[in-house]
């Protein structure tokens, strides 16, 4: 077998490695008898060069296998998991496992934390008090078998190769590569030992994939890899500009998310429950779609679904009735007249973070209670002075602010976020009860929601992008077997970016 530096240097110039040379890479860096700068440097060499279908195969094969595949089968075939690619927003995990669960369909979930701008599902969930994310496997079977599903936080023993290879990507700028995505995503959720598995692939501003076509090839490496290692998948291509729902934060979204369980919450977070959970029911049960996704509106309007969510939340410690409300609010108004023609849900999860409902350091204590409530839906009609949004606060009460930024003084764009964290006077101030230094400065919540742009002309027509769907769906590989196509399930337009202000007249 070659060397290390000679694999290197082969995936540097294209060349392609063999399945045994490819394990003992995985395996050696596993043990820690590959250095992380050998592996940085292949993960650079991946990230240019690629890996064909069989060394991604291979590869995720190989990361799989690092670790244990929990052995559900006494359950019997009907075991599916979701996973999402990561978005602002995305609390879909929590009515989506106990919907499903209650249409008799095991999801055993192991899910993460936030990622840069965007939640983590534990963390989501850590904001009910009591609620453990660490638990032994054999308690998490038992709770999937008593409940009909159970989420957890990663393990040591689960693709734990994808655990430090996950870590040394973050910090070498090779996260961004569609195969080691695909082994990442794909090693983790097959240890669970289900048998389907739908992914929601998220596309557009606020996601890891910025366009169409990188989300496309992602949603077919996935689907082929997982197909190819014979289990039930499917792939959507979902919209991620503004936030999911109304809610960004933590506890905050759980209540939105027993909104949902309810009966009620936001459109776009109920059309997506909907339809992936009606994707799982149908790999899980082998029946139609449409099947699936009626089962799916029946479990939450007969109340099946909320109430194994009450339940497996205490079997794990967790107290809904004490879930932290915030302490406190600022409304961000809108500057002027208009139609809310963009939300940058990117800039709004960087805005949330830095008070305090995610980590900018591994070491940074979450706030539970802080979070953004979106007030305008993008494509709504708002008057000068109308909410735009609200910020909710935490234990340490307001935000300090509004601060002069230092640096600072057009909106946001995309390459100016790092400047978030360090603006203002209150820079270095800490020890108020918050983990950072922040500070509230509405402006910056505007630019997000793209306040400049309410200023659009009274009586002229809003924009395309202000009036289009608000979330479109898009569904890879409906059936097993059947060929990758393209918009087989396209939603209809959601009710709430329809124009709720006066019909703008074209003309004099
Ligand atoms: N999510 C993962 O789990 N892995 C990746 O590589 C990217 C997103």
């Amino acid at each position: 077998m070659r060397t290390p530096v000679e694999l290197i240097a082969a995936k540097r110039d294209g060349a392609s490695l063999e399945d045994e040379e490819i394990r003992w890479l995985i395996d050696a860096f596993a043990a820690d008898r590959l250095p992380a700068y050998q592996m940085a440097a292949l993960a650079m060499a991946i990230y240019y060069r690629g890996l064909d279908p069989r060394e991604t195969r291979a590869w995720t094969r190989a990361m799989l296998d690092s670790g244990r595949v929990l052995d559900l089968g006494d359950l019997g075939p009907a075991r599916v998991d979701k996973h999402s690619t990561g978005g602002v927003g995305d609390k879909i995990s929590l009515p989506l496992a106990p919907a499903v669960a209650a249409c008799g369909v095991f999801v055993p979930m192991v899910a993460g934390r936030g990622l840069g701008h965007t939640g983590g599902t534990i963390d989501k969930l850590e904001a009910i008090p009591g609620w453990r994310a660490s638990l032994p496997v054999e308690r998490f079977r038992a709770l999937v078998a008593a409940h009909g599903f159970c989420v957890m936080g990663q393990t040591e023993d689960v693709a734990p190769a994808d655990k430090r290879l996950y870590a040394l990507r973050d910090v070498t700028a090779t996260v961004e590569s569609i195969p080691l995505i695909t082994a990442s995503i794909l090693s983790k959720k097959l240890a669970e030992g289900i048998e389907g598995l739908v992914l929601d692939v998220k596309v557009g501003g606020g996601a890891f994939m910025k366009t169409r076509e990188d989300a496309r090839a992602l949603a077919e490496t996935m689907v082929d890899i997982g197909r190819g290692m014979g289990k039930r998948v499917v792939a959507y291509l979902t919209r991620m500009e503004e936030p999911l729902g109304r809610m960004v934060g933590n506890a905050c979204e759980v209540a939105e998310s027993v909104e949902v369980l309810k009966g009620g919450g936001p459109d776009d977070v109920v059309e997506l429950v909907e339809v992936l959970g009606g994707a799982m029911v149908e790999a899980g049960l082998g029946v139609s779609f449409d099947e699936g996704r009626d089962r799916i509106r029946e479990a939450i309007a007969s109340g099946a679904a909320l109430a194994r969510f009450e339940a497996w939340v205490a079997a794990q410690g967790g107290d809904l009735s004490a879930l932290p409300t915030p302490t406190g609010e600022t409304v961000v108004a809108a500057p002027g007249d208009g139609w809310v023609s963009a939300i940058d849900g990117r800039e709004l999860g960087l805005v949330a973070m830095s008070l305090g409902a995610g980590r900018q350091r591994q070491d940074d204590v979450i706030d539970p209670a802080v979070g953004i409530r979106v007030d305008a839906a993008r494509g709504a009609w708002v008057s000068a002075g109308q909410p735009l949004a609200t910020v909710l606060h935490g234990a340490a009460g307001a935000p300090p602010g509004p601060p002069e930024p230092r640096g600072y003084s057009r909106p946001l764009g995309h390459g100016q976020q790092r400047r978030l964290p360090h603006w203002g006077p209150q820079s270095g101030r800490f020890g108020e009860g918050y983990s950072r230094a922040v500070g509230l400065r509405p402006t910056l919540v505007r630019a997000c929601i793209r306040a400049d742009q309410c200023r659009i002309r009274p009586n002229s027509r809003p924009t395309s992008r202000g009036c289009g769907p608000r979330h479109s769906v898009r569904r890879f590989a409906g059936r097993p077997g059947s060929e990758c196509r393209t918009a087989a399930v396209r939603l209809p337009q959601s009710g709430a970016v329809r124009p709720a202000g006066p019909v703008p007249r074209r003309g004099p």
